[in-house]
């Protein structure tokens, strides 16, 4: 579990690439593919997940309820120890999440980078399958996300333990960053 003890607030460090991301997630903006069917910009038989789960992609299928792309949350817990039942809805799971952080800002603000890590890998691993037609498997992606969350806890916090979070299962490779 993470303790507040150990985190110092440095400086707001998020991109605007980030950020812009952050916004047109939350306001359900992104170009998924049940925007792109709204907006006449694809056929109606492609609206399924990229993963081929068979349900279609939208907003909270994609980044909490897919059984592929969703596990990663539980990855997530166990890293963090804790034990959390999704609602299935992206906004009301973000509350959760952040909730967890109790009245501290500072832990507030790392829970949000968590879920900030979690959904941008998830975005660029959907896009990867789309574009790329290149796959990687949950751990790699789970990987990823800790090297994401562990550069920006660097740019945001003087200090922070880095081995209070994710259970102590980070890599070298993300320790010697
Ligand atoms: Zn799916």
């Amino acid at each position: 579990m993470v303790k507040g003890s150990s985190v110092c607030k440095k400086k707001k460090t998020v991109s605007l690439k980030v950020s812009l991301f952050a916004w047109r997630l939350l306001l359900n903006r992104l170009p998924t593919r049940d925007d792109l069917l709204r907006r006449h910009v694809l056929p109606i038989d492609e609206q399924l997940c990229t993963e081929g789960c068979g349900n279609n992609e939208d907003r909270n299928h994609l980044f909490v309820s897919c059984d592929f792309f969703g596990s990663i949350w539980f990855m997530i817990c166990g890293w963090l120890q804790i034990s959390s039942a999704s609602s299935r809805n992206l906004i009301a799971d973000l509350n959760q999440l952040c909730g967890l952080g109790g009245f501290s800002k500072n832990m507030w603000l790392v829970f949000k980078m968590l879920w900030l890590a979690v959904v941008s890998i998830i975005w660029k691993e959907r896009n990867r399958r789309i574009f790329q037609h290149k796959e990687e498997n949950i751990l790699s992606m789970g990987e990823h996300v800790k090297l994401l969350v562990c550069w920006c806890f660097k740019l945001n916090f003087v200090l922070f333990d880095l081995t209070t979070i994710f259970g102590g299962k980070i890599s070298c490779s993300v320790l010697l960053l």
